[in-house]
């Protein structure tokens, strides 16, 4: 019988699960239901108490490696408790929030443990054994995986499973001794960018995506950027939805967009930049073309503002397309949005 740990740790508040850390006791109850096997639930945390009680209902045997050491992500810390927790579990499959602070272990901890592992994990399958499925070449190829290796560590992408929300309580947790070795890294704090800089939001419900006809010459034969911008801010900030952008935007000034600023590479939804997980999508002065629309893929319902009768997004690409003015829809949504909030 297979026995599956889930590892999980707080997020920067320092006691709360992270929301991808739940999704994985999601995925491991699922897993330990189908496949009759027991299940154990890893912590790492400065202070386990909140993070525990909130994992009261989940029906697995709780371990935590927890204090000081562990409230900053750090390699040497966090390979220490991620390989203690699996030794003290013993178990045969291991999953794990394909989050930073574990990506950034993961592997190395597999090693140690003699163990094999696979990353990008979106679904967790199998009527018998453990089938894990990745997709390939920018989402277009899916691949389901078995192995017969153990112990099996599987990193799962955020937004693929829903987020466990059990009742609160007190719980037993067993504490496991970890032996630090010398830490050659010293966290000192964090520095963040600007609240208004933060534009990528993988938690949010929405993606907002700006394309290029934003910066293109309106109706009355001139260029509206600044109010591209402040009508983009807008939404954002009364929204808090994440910042998407099509190839063509972000390539008009470099990585230093001059146009709107506060766009990088990092936006570009594509065949050649990021495929996000969220809710729902608003596509803006954006044509809808293939490579775009491939960073589409796993958005629950899109939506699309767009001139152009004839664009990509009204040959099937999305649930509801405008045909409209963006900048006139936008001020409009923003004023609703406004007055909503008052
Ligand atoms: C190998 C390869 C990889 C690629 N990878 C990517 C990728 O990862 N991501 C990506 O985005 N692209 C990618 N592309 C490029 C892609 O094919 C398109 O060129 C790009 O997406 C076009 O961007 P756009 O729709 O913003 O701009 P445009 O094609 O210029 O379209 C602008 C649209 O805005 C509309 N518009 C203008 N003003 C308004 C207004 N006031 N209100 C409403 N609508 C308005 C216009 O009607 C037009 O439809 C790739 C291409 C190749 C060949």
């Amino acid at each position: 019988m297979e026995s599956i740990l889930v590892l999980t740790h707080v997020d920067e508040g320092g006691s709360a699960l992270t929301k991808a850390s739940l999704e994985a006791v999601t995925a491991g109850k699922e897993l330990a239901a189908r496949l009759g096997a027991s299940l154990t639930i890893g912590i790492v945390a400065a202070d386990r108490t909140t993070a525990a009680g909130a994992l009261a209902s989940a029906g697995a045997r709780l371990l935590t490696v927890s204090g000081e050491a562990f409230a900053q992500p750090r390699y040497a810390s966090d390979a220490a408790a991620c390989e203690a927790l699996c030794r003290a579990a013993n178990a045969a499959i291991v999953l794990a929030p394909g989050g930073s602070r574990f990506v950034r272990v993961a592997a190395g901890v597999t090693h140690r443990l003699g163990g094999v592992i696979d990353t990008h994990i979106t679904a967790i399958g199998g009527a018998e054994g453990v089938e894990a499925s990745r997709w390939y070449y920018r989402q277009r190829v899916e691949a389901v995986i078995s192995r017969d290796a153990r112990p099996w560590f599987l990193l799962l992408d955020a937004g693929t499973h829903t987020a466990f929300a059990g009742e609160p309580g007190a719980v037993d947790v067993e504490q496991v001794a970890v032996e630090l070795p010398a830490m050659r890294t010293t966290v000192s704090g964090l520095r963040t960018p600007m609240k208004d800089a933060q534009t990528i939001r993988p938690d949010a419900n929405m993606l907002l995506v700006a394309g290029a006809g934003w910066t293109k010459k309106q109706p009355d034969g001139q260029t509206h950027a600044a109010e591209a911008g402040a009508l983009i801010l807008g939404f954002l900030h009364a929204t808090g939805a994440s910042l998407g952008s099509s190839k063509s935007l972000v390539d008009q000034g470099g990585d230093n967009q001059p146009v709107l600023p506060f766009l990088s590479h990092m936006n570009q939804i594509g065949q050649t930049g990021s495929t996000p997980r969220h809710a729902k999508g608003l596509s803006t002065c954006c044509h809808g073309e293939e490579p775009h629309v491939v960073g589409w893929r796993f958005i629950g319902e899109r939506r699309a503002i767009s001139l152009d009768s004839n664009c990509g997004w009204t040959r099937g690409k999305a649930d509801v397309v405008y045909v409209a003015d963006a900048f006139q829809v936008m001020e409009k949504v923003n004023a609703l949005l406004g007055a909503a909030k008052a």
